[in-house]
């Protein structure tokens, strides 16, 4: 993959700088040299120049960070204009105003229990766009454009998305649009971008993010490059039968590895299991009427406690969950794994028995230079990666996702995922 990156440096430094600072956000003269493999002074030259074109801004550090060894100036990605994000992830829904310097105006998250319908996911986004703007001095001829992230990828003339979201259809962009009266563009994902933006320098030429949420994916870049598949469906290692004729997967198939171990799954199983009697601490009524987040933390917490039937239940998940961890390894061969998701964020014994359970997978795990942590990316910080990753792909960038089809009148959708 280093030689894929060099070879993008012979054609075109200029752009291969942009390109670099559009994943990474935020960098500095020696970030940049290191990564692309240039000199310093070329590397500075191409940051003023972007500077200048108000393409990025510079973010001068104080003394204490420049005691520490590390470069004073840091130069941090511009965009064109205001964009709003909401992010919709099946338990929670969270929406921001996020500024052209990058800096999040507003922000607030919302719990959902449950969306029954398009309808009803359009007037909680209405109402949540409504109270960002309140919060601001914005209106909305100011904010044009609304990103909306969904756990969804449109295949064929059809939407490609998540069991828990089965009111999102190839429709949604349109009618966002219309009930919001501005422009809204469907983006599948940006946690990896901000997850990338999260490590330290020199980040990782090599990063997975494991994710274990309502569903179970391991996104992947190398170099610099996120791996997305000719089809947008790389990294779905949730669907990887593990069992045929398993449980029931969201895909339709059975025995998915997420049928087991995603929140929603891990839920279910365990409501079953409680109307018999197990003997456990928990109660059905734990995780009847609650979302999959808050049930997974009454196993979480019975767990801690030593409920027998708990453990057993999550020693099945940890294997299962480690085959998948190892089998990402072995294909990948990553340098850095960050594990994400509310299944297993914040929970790190969790994720020490997932590794652990991993390392008889793995091939030559012990020789291997590869760390496995938590997640880094905070929920503003992918936010913030959508907003960039969003403004970025309008103007024709190299990985260009999006075109325009139409002018940009409120209302019109004036892209479309490519
Ligand atoms: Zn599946």
């Amino acid at each position: 993959m280093r030689k894929a990156v060099q070879a993008t440096i012979m054609k075109s430094p200029n752009s291969a700088v942009d390109d670099f600072l559009r994943l990474r956000m935020k960098t500095n003269v020696s970030e940049v040299a290191q990564h692309l493999g240039i000199a310093h002074s070329t590397a500075a030259g191409i940051l003023m120049r972007l500077e200048k074109e108000r393409l990025a801004r510079r973010e001068v550090r104080g003394s204490k960070e420049r005691r520490r060894g590390r470069p004073a100036t840091v130069f941090v990605l511009r965009i064109e204009r205001p964009v709003a994000v909401c992010l919709f992830d099946g338990t929670q829904l969270t929406g921001a105003i996020v500024d052209p310097d990058l800096r999040i105006l507003a922000r607030d998250t919302r719990r959902i229990l449950r969306v029954e319908s398009a309808a009803q996911a359009r007037e909680m986004v209405a109402d949540l766009l409504e109270s960002l703007l309140e919060s601001t001095n914005l209106g909305r001829q100011d904010l044009p454009r609304m990103v909306l992230s969904i756990n969804a990828v449109p295949l064929e003339g059809r939407m490609l998305t998540s069991s828990v979201l089965p009111w999102v259809d190839e429709e949604i962009e349109r009618r966002f649009s219309e009930a919001l009266g501005l422009s809204v563009h469907l983006v599948p994902h940006c946690a990896l971008a901000a997850e990338y933006q999260a490590m330290d320098s020199p980040p990782p030429s090599s990063l997975v993010r494991f994710n274990v949420a309502d569903g179970v994916s391991a996104h992947s870049m190398s170099g610099g490059v996120v791996h997305q598949g000719s089809h947008d469906l790389g990294g779905e290692i949730g669907h990887i039968i593990q069992v045929a004729g398993g449980p029931l997967c969201g895909c339709g198939r059975r025995g998915c590895l997420e049928a087991y171990c995603s929140g929603p799954a891990l839920c279910a199983r365990a409501l079953e299991d409680l109307r018999q009697p197990v003997g456990s601490s928990l109660r059905d009524v734990d995780l009847a009427d609650t979302s999959p987040r808050l049930g997974v933390e009454a196993i979480h917490q019975a767990w801690l406690s030593g409920d027998s039937y708990a453990r057993a239940l999550m020693e099945d998940v940890f294997e299962r969950l480690g085959w998948g961890l190892g089998l990402v390894i072995n294909l990948i061969d990553p340098d850095h794994v960050a594990v994400s998701g509310y299944v297993l964020a914040g929970k790190p014994l969790w994720i020490d028995e997932v590794i652990r359970h991993s390392q008889r997978w793995i091939l030559h795990a012990a020789r291997r230079r590869l760390t496995i942590a938590p997640a880094r990316a905070t929920l503003e910080g992918e936010l913030v990666a959508l907003a960039c990753g969003f403004s970025y792909a309008r103007r024709g960038a190299k990985a260009n996702r999006f075109s325009e089809t139409r002018g940009d009148g409120t209302g019109e959708i004036v892209g479309r995922p490519a």
